[in-house]
């Protein structure tokens, strides 16, 4: 057909479909996007052997390649962003910590540009407006309650682009900052909350639809008190985010999520802190000092983990090969589910025509070997 750019055939492989894995399927890109047919010069890449999903959406994220998005310069921001690109992620939320309000909206402003020229697909505020109870990594001091004012002050900052508030919804003014978040289709996300079973559902009722990494910084299940975790699990409208790395939830309770809430709800995520793709060593974490050894982040005071370091790809092949989650399931709860949250599965989260040409090429072992974003190979298979 004439006008159109020349057409890339990837062909052979297994081509993962919301419908299902297709064997030896074919994946046309052109220019930028998916297309439904190749021109009559298209090229073809050999891929038998590999596995081709949809591009990674990381819903929550704090920095990688030893960048931070709370603190860094925009290059540093920059350098993060393309450091989990490296690793499947090719739809980025960045995630600030705990800050005082007007460095959060000075933040707020900067992380929107990056939005805006296509870099990032949104901004998530993790705090302040959560439960001393349950700060996790976050400082104490700088914590208050939710505010709609504040919140509202926030959203304005961020002009449109923030996508995501992780709020202890049973604080003074949590229930309020929900409705107004779902007024306004942000996502209201329970977390870092010590919240009983009766307020969770009470905030869920609000208009809250995430739970911030379920099982972590939240009272755990128990027989009398049941607490946010039930609530969370059994409401339909609820997708809850995950981290598996092996070291933030035990395997049985990533398997008591997926098996409880079903693929369809859960949402993969990395929390990922500055040494994600980076390495061991001191890092800061807002205004907090904290250790990476082994992978594991810690803080210096009080031994709280940290964020992770964990990058897309790793948590896609531990669910597969640790957690035997199926494919399918995996390719939905990494890539579907969180650009159905935030509002972009109309153009990423799934391999069908028209959508951008975010890709993940993967051998037999779920070893990534390549992305392709946007029509283009951020690392190309066998390069
Ligand atoms: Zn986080």
């Amino acid at each position: 057909m004439a006008g159109r750019a020349d057409s890339t055939v990837l062909a052979g492989a297994r081509v993962v479909l919301p419908t299902g894995t297709v064997e030896n399927g074919r994946v046309i890109v052109e220019g930028d996007r998916i297309a439904g047919s190749a021109t009559e010069d298209a090229r073809t890449l050999d891929l038998t052997g590999y596995w081709v999903v949809p591009g990674f959406v990381d819903m929550h994220n704090h920095g990688g390649g030893g960048a931070s998005f709370t603190s860094g310069t925009v290059d540093e921001v920059l350098t993060g962003i393309r450091t989990h690109r490296a690793h499947g992620t090719t739809t980025l939320v960045a995630s600030t910590v705990t800050g005082e309000m007007d460095f959060l909206a000075h933040r707020a402003g900067i992380l929107s540009e990056l939005v805006q020229q296509g870099d990032l697909a949104g901004i998530h505020f993790e705090g302040p407006f959560i439960s001393p109870c349950r700060k996790g990594a976050h400082s104490e001091g700088l914590l208050r309650d939710p505010d709609p004012a504040e919140v509202r002050k926030l959203m304005d900052a961020a002009r449109g682009t923030a996508k995501m508030f992780t709020l202890a919804t049973e604080l003074p003014g949590g229930i309020e900052s929900v409705r107004l978040l779902a007024e306004h289709g942000v996502i209201a996300a329970i977390g870092h909350t010590d919240a009983t079973y009766e307020q969770t559902v009470e905030a869920i009722d609000a208009g809250a639809t995430v739970a911030t990494h379920l099982f972590n910084a939240m009272p755990g299940l128990g027989h009398r008190a049941p607490g946010p975790i039930a609530a969370l699990l059994e409401d339909e409208r609820v997708t809850v985010e995950l981290i598996n790395d092996g070291t933030h939830l035990h395997p049985a309770a990533l398997e008591l999520a997926y098996r409880h809430a079903g693929a369809a709800r859960v949402a993969l995520i990395t929390d990922a802190m500055d040494a994600a793709g980076f390495g061991d060593g001191r890092y800061q974490l807002g205004p907090l000092a904290v250790d990476v050894k082994d992978g594991v982040a810690r803080l210096v005071e009080g031994d709280s983990i940290a964020g992770s370091t964990l990058t897309l790809d790793t948590a896609f092949r531990r669910s597969v090969t640790v957690d035997r989650i199926p494919v399918g399931d995996v390719v939905q709860s990494i890539s579907a589910n969180p650009a159905q949250l935030l509002g972009v599965y109309d153009k990423v989260g799934s391999l069908e025509p028209g959508k951008d040409a975010d890709l993940v090429v993967l051998d037999e072992d779920f070893v990534l070997k390549g992305v392709m974003r946007k029509g283009e190979w951020i690392i190309e298979p066998g390069a």
